[in-house]
Formats: C-alpha cells, sequence, structure tokens
C-alpha cells in the first residue's frame, strides 16, 4: 500500500479539530475513527482506523491488534491485515512505529510531546481470503461491510480499561448499524456511539451499505436482525425464526443481561472450496451467523431447516448468558495476544448446550420434549464413545485446555468437551429434580448462577461451583461434587 506522509499530515490536522472540537479534557478516553471506501473496479476499497487519545501518552507506547478472541478458542493473525502508517504526536508530527518480531505488537518511538494516537489500514480482503472460516472474517463488498471488532480495532497496551468512542464514517448514504447501540433506521453516513471499555468494542460488529437488511423486533429486550446476504432469501423467516429463539431463551433464564441483542447474519458465495462457512460465534450482546448459501431461506426450505436454525440460535444465544456472564478461570479478563488456557471449556459449552437441549425440550408437547431431549442425549453419549480412546478418556479439565486453543480445528475436542460437559449437566440436573421432588431443576442454580456473576464480575474457581450449583436448590453440595468430579476425572464418563 502506497502512502503520502503529505495526505496523512492533513488528514491528522483536519482530525484532530474534528475529534476534539469541544472535548473537556480530564479522564483518559480513546476515540476510534474509522474510515470505510467500499471496493470498485479498479480500487481496492479500504478501511482506516485512527485511535486517538484524550490525554496524549508519555510513557512508552505499544499499540497491539488482537490474536484471539474471546470463545474462539483458536489463533487469529489478525496483525496480518494490518498496515500501520504513523502515530501522532499533538499537532499533526508524526512518530516512527515498528512491528515487533513474532507477536502482533508495534512499538512507537518516545516523543517529546508524547503519543496522541495511531493511524492504521486493514486489508479486509486480504482478511477474508485468508481467515478460512467465515465466523472469524470481516467483509468488505461494493453494497456492504461487516465488521468484527477484534479483527480491526487494537489497542495501546494497558489502556485497555478506559471509555472508547467510535466514530464511523461510510460512503454517502450508506445506513451505518453498530450492535454497541442498534438502531432501526440506521444513521446515514455516519454514526457514533460509546463503549464501556475497549473489550465492548472488540465484542461489538459494524454492518453498513444498501446491501444491509435491518430489522427491529419487539422482544423484551429490543432484538434486532441485520442480514446480508448474496442471494436470495426471506428476511422476514429469519427473523421469525430468530424471535421464536430470543423470546424461549430470555424466558429460561428468567432476565436478560443485556439491553438489546443483535443477530447479525450473513449469507454468503464461498471465497473458496478452503473455507468454511458453518460455525457461528456469540458475543455479550449479539450473535454473528455468518453461514454458506445452503442456509438462504427459499419456498422449498423444509422445516427441519427452521429448526436446525433456530437450535443454532438458541445456542449462541443462551451463551450471552454462560460463559458471557458467569465462567471459569481464564475466560475474563480476556487476553487478546494468547488464547488463554481454559479448564472450564466444558462448563462453557456443555451447560450452554445443555440449556438450549432443555430450552427447545421445554417448548414441545411434553413427551415429543422428554423423547427428543433424551434422543439427543444419547447421540451425544454415542459421539464421546466414539471417539479415540486419547481423547475419550482424557481428564475434562486437561481436555478443556487443549480445547482452548484448537477447539474447532480439531473439532474433536470441541465435540467430546461440549458432549460430556452436557450429559455432566443433565446428571445434574436429575439430581436436583430428584432431591426436590421436581420443585426446583440445574434451570434455577443457572438463573441464580448468572446473578452471581453479574454481581461478582470475576471467574468461579472449580472448587466453588458444586457450591454454586447446590446452593441455590438447597440440594447438598457435597452430592453434586460426586457428579461433577466423576466426569472430570480421566475416563469415559459416568
Ligand atoms: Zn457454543
Amino acid at each position: 500500500m502506497n502512502f503520502s506522509k503529505t495526505y496523512f499530515r492533513a488528514v491528522l490536522i483536519a482530525l484532530t479539530f474534528f475529534v476534539f472540537g469541544g472535548a473537556v479534557f480530564g479522564q483518559q478516553e480513546f476515540t476510534y475513527l474509522v474510515n470505510f471506501s467500499p471496493p470498485r473496479p479498479a480500487n481496492p476499497g479500504r478501511l482506516s482506523v485512527w485511535i486517538v487519545a484524550k490525554e496524549t501518552i508519555k510513557d512508552d507506547a505499544v499499540f497491539v491488534i488482537p490474536r484471539a478472541i474471546p470463545s474462539g478458542y483458536g489463533i487469529q493473525r489478525y496483525d496480518r491485515f494490518l498496515e500501520v502508517a504513523a502515530a501522532s504526536s499533538p499537532g499533526g508530527g508524526t512518530i516512527a512505529v515498528t512491528k515487533l518480531e513474532d507477536g502482533p505488537r508495534w512499538s512507537i518511538a518516545k516523543s517529546k510531546q508524547g503519543v496522541e494516537g495511531i493511524f492504521y489500514y486493514v486489508d479486509l480482503n486480504q482478511l477474508e481470503s485468508e481467515v478460512l472460516s467465515a465466523a472469524d472474517q470481516s467483509k468488505s463488498r461494493p453494497d456492504y461491510a461487516g465488521l468484527l471488532g477484534y479483527s480491526v480495532f487494537g489497542y495501546f497496551d494497558g489502556y485497555q480499561d478506559y471509555p472508547v468512542r467510535l466514530r464511523v464514517n461510510g460512503p454517502s448514504d450508506w445506513p451505518i448499524f453498530t450492535t454497541l447501540a442498534p438502531r432501526v433506521p440506521a444513521e446515514l453516513d455516519k454514526t457514533e456511539v460509546e463503549a464501556k471499555n475497549y473489550f465492548e468494542l472488540a465484542d461489538s460488529q459494524i454492518a453498513m451499505g444498501p446491501g444491509l437488511k435491518l430489522m427491529k423486533l419487539a422482544t423484551k429486550p429490543p432484538s434486532y436482525i441485520a442480514l446480508y446476504s448474496e442471494t436470495k432469501t426471506d428476511l422476514d423467516k429469519h427473523a421469525q425464526v430468530f424471535e421464536r429463539a430470543f423470546r424461549k431463551v430470555v424466558d429460561y433464564f428468567g432476565d436478560a443481561p443485556f439491553d438489546s441483542y443483535t443477530a447479525h447474519i450473513e449469507i454468503l458465495k464461498p471465497k473458496s472450496e478452503l473455507h468454511s462457512y458453518g460455525f457461528s460465534m456469540e458475543h455479550s450482546k449479539s450473535g454473528t451467523f455468518y453461514l454458506g448459501l445452503d442456509r438462504a431461506y427459499t419456498e422449498e426450505t423444509p422445516e427441519a431447516e427452521f429448526v436446525r436454525d433456530e437450535l443454532n440460535f438458541i445456542h449462541h444465544i443462551a451463551h450471552s448468558w454462560i460463559p458471557k456472564k458467569v465462567y471459569g478461570k481464564g475466560y475474563l479478563p480476556f487476553t487478546w495476544e494468547l488464547p488463554p488456557l481454559i479448564d472450564t471449556v466444558w462448563f462453557n459449552e456443555g451447560f450452554a448446550r445443555f440449556a438450549m437441549i432443555e430450552i427447545r425440550a421445554d417448548s414441545m408437547p411434553a413427551d415429543e420434549g422428554k423423547a427428543w431431549r433424551e434422543r439427543y442425549l444419547a447421540s451425544l453419549k454415542e459421539f464421546v464413545e466414539s471417539q479415540p480412546a486419547f481423547i475419550r478418556d482424557m481428564s475434562l479439565q486437561e481436555l478443556s485446555r487443549i480445547g482452548s486453543v484448537m477447539y474447532s480445528e480439531d473439532f474433536r475436542t470441541g465435540r467430546t468437551l461440549f458432549s460430556k460437559g452436557a450429559l455432566m449437566a443433565d446428571e445434574i440436573d436429575r439430581l436436583i429434580r430428584e432431591r426436590t421432588n421436581g420443585k426446583k431443576r440445574l434451570r434455577d442454580s443457572l438463573r441464580a448462577m448468572v446473578k452471581w456473576g453479574v454481581e461478582n464480575k470475576r471467574p468461579f474457581a472449580l472448587e466453588e461451583l458444586p457450591g454454586l450449583i447446590a446452593k441455590p436448590v438447597g440440594v447438598k453440595e457435597s452430592e453434586v461434587r460426586e457428579v461433577m468430579e466423576r466426569w472430570l476425572a480421566p475416563g469415559p464418563g459416568r
């Protein structure tokens, strides 16, 4: 990419005025200025980001872009797609920036005036070509852009907890939607929103362009559909399937730990044979469902596909409670440069899957629901039994650590984790129902645990988990512990 220093200086001076017009100096805060110009024939299009600190950074400054995603359980080298142009000091001066070897870090030379910001480009086309899972990509089209926060936004090391202001500029007349503060209709040309900190920004998505279809649903809390499709599909039907799922999940947990929720759906032509379009991803107040053309809805779409999609929605919406609000050590605070080793991926994925099974079964006529639930659990058991012994018999904590870096890369690890976790949850659920004569169930523990998570804002230690499950439903902690320890120990489980 060619880059003109004069142009950069002019942009800096113009933007300095734009950012600080009327700003009150005081607490540190970061403004992220995002400019997107779409690809055109003979022009690849580009995304530029300028991050500006309200108070100049006087110390050695290091800029970081993520290589790990919360719940991604793998590595994504987003630093490969960034071209850092320069850092700036107040008044439009530029400071040299050096990419450090090996890690996703850039060191900014010390400057007398301090560091005011950093300016970089993201090559979205290269990102989409090289990141093979659609779930982890941002996209750029002549009529659309879909941006995953963590794939395009970095931070100054040590400053992740400060508030963020996000300003997005798009082409003229383009609607710009962000999951941080969803609005329908979306604002045109530009939008400005706030995030509590870098995590919230990175965990959010931006979707924009005339190709974007938006819908607000009258749920509580309000939910939104942001859909982009590269083939004909039925927006109303997607909304209907999502809404059904959303209402059921909120009912199950009794309360929502967010003020709005967005289902960001993309239906995409495959970029190559190597690209995969099967995984969806949860975020604190949104879910990204980046799917292949086969997931479009036509008049011929059979009911079974709506059911499959509803389950997929339920599963990922449920993650906004588990693990986003209640989680074990390693999940949060998040380490953005390397996927954290987590001992409790079986909880994150297995207990959320158990919730999904219950939510779906609860919504069916009782007999049918019971039979479906049993069939589903039996299929999980069968899967575990079919695994090579070294995976099947590994202790869940050990498998969890492996799964936290290669969950989908070797999906045997991922599937064994969520299968054993869900079977453990089911056994605990049966214990609770039995001891309380059917008055309580694991759902009641989960509700209390989410409240505990929201209040305490810290991970639970594994030793605490039996108590957190048992106490709210008045069951003996030792009995829950016995079930848990049996499933955690090396061996096939149970
Ligand atoms: Zn999941």
